[in-house]
């Protein structure tokens, strides 16, 4: 697989190359120079999860990773199910959430801890990140139990929830959890100068398992396959796919779908008050402003990171960005609409919200709509359960850990104190 940096077309790498970097030159995003398209997607439908996905991204991939090795890597990340759910009679909710950590980021995250254990090469290799809660656990689940990788991860001590801090400090093994005596600005400082230090770098291996990682995306092209395996033959013409977007990697995911040849018609950037994507696309300006905090809090990007990969492939493909539909929904639209759900007898949470009720507004007749509910409702306890004035229950993956005892140091605010640590 060959990739080239957006910034600098003249940068290419290949698939293990733009797994180990993460990021080109001047942060510039990876993309994949050539995305074949797929002759045989009724057949590829036809096939159960796994075996399709290694079929999609050894398509993508190519020959730089063996099928036997590319079909183990997917067979470890995708351990669990991404089921459809009826909700109205033309629009269903694709259900990303019942993973480890109950998130659809376990997707992309443990696809990218396979490939990042695949094309690591010699020496350690340590994971260091900063998190305020669920970026954290993604990756410390992703990452568990492979063999020579460190993580390492920093949080504001006492300032995630309890629930949180469960979820992924009481895992052990190669996860390490330090809670800091700081907010999550100096974790983030404390890791940014880690990975400024170029001796502790070499020394330990550090890499930073970022979120733009190419492999994410990948992983989450599959999903939009599984999603339409499993709809009616007669409702997968006519397909529009309503993402809750923040930082766009869902979307691009979806798109690179579509340019395989997985017959959606159209998209809808679903987006909370943060809405620099849906202004531009009206407007045509690009002028984020300052981001605000909303219910669907994962969402709340103003610059979003993936925006590059996503105007590229409508160039490339020759798309229009007008085919592609976007509006922002309002924290009391958010409200209302979890009732409504509700009432309907689905219950779910605010980032789903916000995609479905954009795609209550735009789907037409004879379309069927389907909206990605990217968190469990359990995520995001609080307010779901003061809307929607109910309690909710603590699923499994969360009341295993919620009975584990905390296994994480502590210190403080100190880099050289974090650097021994790391060197120890
Ligand atoms: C990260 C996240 C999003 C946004 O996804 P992007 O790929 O960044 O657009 C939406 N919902 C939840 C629950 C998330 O964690």
């Amino acid at each position: 697989m060959n990739l080239y940096n957006i910034k600098h077309p003249e940068e290419q790498v290949n698939f293990a190359q733009a797994v180990r970097q993460g990021l080109g030159k001047d942060q510039g995003l990876f993309f994949p120079e050539n995305i074949p398209h797929l002759s045989n997607i009724d057949e590829l439908l036809a096939l159960p999860l796994v075996k399709r996905s290694q079929k999609i991204l050894g398509a993508l991939i190519g020959e730089e990773i063996p099928q036997a090795q590319l079909e183990q890597m997917v067979r470890n990340a995708f351990t669990f199910p991404a089921p459809i759910a009826k909700v109205e009679d033309n629009i269903y909710a694709l259900e990303l959430f019942h993973g480890p950590t109950l998130a659809f980021k376990d997707f992309g995250g443990r696809f990218m801890a396979q490939a990042l254990a695949t094309v690591r090469g010699d020496g350690k290799i340590t994971i260091l990140t900063a998190t305020s809660g669920d970026t954290g656990a993604a990756v410390a689940h992703a990452f568990y139990g492979l063999e020579n990788i460190d993580v390492v991860i920093l949080y504001p001590k006492g300032k995630i929830s309890p629930l949180q801090e469960k979820l992924f400090c009481t895992l052990g093994g190669n996860i390490r959890t330090i809670a800091i005596n700081a907010d999550f600005d100096a974790c983030q400082a404390l890791v940014k100068q880690a990975f400024d230090d170029a001796e502790l770098r070499q020394a330990i291996g550090l890499n930073s398992a970022n979120s733009i990682n190419i492999s994410r995306l990948l992983a989450q092209v599959c999903y939009y396959f599984e999603a339409a395996a499993q709809l009616p033959k007669e409702q997968r013409e006519n397909l529009v796919v309503s993402v809750p977007s923040g930082n766009f990697g869902n979307l691009t995911a979806g798109l690179i779908a579509k340019t395989l040849g997985l017959p959606i018609k159209r998209f809808i950037a679903a987006t909370n008050a943060n809405d620099t994507v849906p202004r531009y696309l009206h407007s045509g300006n690009w002028s984020p402003n300052a981001t605000v905090a909303t219910l669907s809090n994962a969402m709340d990007v103003s610059r979003p990171n993936n925006w590059p990969r996503v105007e590229e492939l409508f160039k490339r493909n020759g798309w229009a960005l007008t085919e592609l539909h976007s509006a922002a929904i309002s924290d009391a639209q958010t409200e209302d609409t979890l009732r409504a759900m509700n009432q309907l007898g689905y219950l779910c949470e605010p980032h789903g919200a916000v995609a479905y009720e954009v795609l209550k507004q735009d789907l037409q007749p004879g379309e069927t709509g389907l909206f990605l509910c990217t968190a469990h409702p359990a995520k995001f306890k609080e307010s779901v359960e003061r809307i929607l004035d109910l309690t909710l229950p603590l699923p499994e993956a969360l009341d295993k850990h919620n009975k584990l005892p905390l296994l994480s140091d502590e210190m403080e605010n100190d880099f050289a104190q974090l650097r021994a640590y790391l060197l120890k």
